[in-house]
């Protein structure tokens, strides 16, 4: 379990969702119903990655994601 944060297509409505991904996969919007529904990565989690690592290693760059 996890928590994922969502944007509706159809309303732009934005809202988490705490559940599996194969529950993410069926989600859908709750102010207007619609399954046109994806998955937004905030701008904390891209901050977290970015300064994982220890200031003396500088060699690897592309490091990635989950
Ligand atoms: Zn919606």
């Amino acid at each position: 379990m996890a928590i994922y944060d969502m944007r509706c297509k159809d309303c732009g409505e934005q809202f988490s969702l705490f559940c599996s991904w194969s529950e993410l996969k069926a989600s859908k919007c709750p102010k207007c119903g619609s399954s046109n529904v994806r998955q937004v990565y905030s701008a904390v989690t891209v901050l977290k990655g970015a300064g994982a690592g220890s200031p003396g290693t500088s060699s690897s760059a592309s490091r990635k994601f989950g």
